[in-house]
C-alpha cells in the first residue's frame, strides 16, 4: 500500500468513537484536501477493470466518492439508502449489525437487467454493508463483480467475504 501513502496520510484516526475501544478512520479530512480528493477518484478509476454501466455508491460516505467516480467513468449513479428514504417503489435487504440489524434500499426500477454495478463505499470493515447491497443489486437483476472502498480494515474479513460472494474487492488503503 505504499504507493498510497499520500492518500492514506490525509485519513485521521480518532480513538474511542463511536464507542470506546473503536479506531474510527475518519475520510473528513481526506475530502477536505483538493489533492487528496483528486487522487482518491483517480486512483479508484485506475482500479476498476472492464465496462461499468452505473457505479452505485452505499449511504452516506459511499456517495461522495461514487458520483465523482461515475463522472470519471462516464456512467451515472446509483443510491443504495438507507430504508425509508427513497421516494419510490423499493426493494430491501437485511443486515446484522453488531446488535440488531440494519436495512438498506434502492428504488426497483434503478439498473436495467444485467447491467454491470460497480459498488462504492468509503470503507469496508466486516463487508455486512457491501455484501448486503451486492445481494440487493444482484435481486435487482444487475451483475455486481467489482466493489472499490478507500479504505480496508483487512483484520475484519470483509473484502475476503466479498470475494466469496464473486466480487473482487479493491481499497487504496489498509489499516490493521
Ligand atoms: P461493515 O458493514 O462492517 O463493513 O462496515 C462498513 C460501514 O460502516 C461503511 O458504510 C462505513 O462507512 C462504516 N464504517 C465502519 N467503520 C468505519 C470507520 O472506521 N470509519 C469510517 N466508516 C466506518
Amino acid at each position: 500500500m505504499s504507493d498510497n501513502d499520500d492518500i492514506r496520510s490525509r485519513i485521521r484516526t480518532i480513538p474511542d468513537f463511536p464507542k470506546p475501544g473503536i479506531m474510527f478512520r475518519d475520510i473528513t479530512t481526506l475530502l477536505l484536501d483538493p489533492e487528496g480528493l483528486r487522487l482518491t477518484i483517480d486512483r479508484m478509476a485506475e482500479k476498476v477493470a472492464g465496462d461499468i454501466d452505473l457505479v452505485a455508491g452505499i449511504d452516506a460516505r459511499g456517495f461522495l466518492f461514487a458520483a465523482p467516480l461515475a463522472i470519471k467513468l462516464g456512467t451515472g449513479v446509483l443510491l443504495v439508502r438507507k430504508d425509508g428514504k427513497l421516494p419510490g417503489a423499493t426493494i430491501a435487504e437485511e443486515y446484522a449489525l453488531e446488535y440488531g440489524t440494519d436495512r438498506i434500499a434502492i428504488h426497483a426500477d434503478a439498473c436495467a437487467p444485467g447491467a454491470h454495478v460497480l459498488l462504492v463505499d468509503d470503507l469496508i470493515a466486516t463487508g455486512g454493508t457491501a455484501r448486503a447491497a451486492v445481494r440487493l443489486l444482484r435481486k435487482a437483476g444487475a451483475t455486481v463483480t467489482q466493489a472499490g472502498f478507500v479504505v480496508d480494515l483487512p483484520e475484519l474479513g470483509g473484502a475476503d467475504a466479498l470475494r466469496g460472494d464473486g466480487v473482487d474487492a479493491f481499497a487504496l488503503t489498509a489499516f490493521e
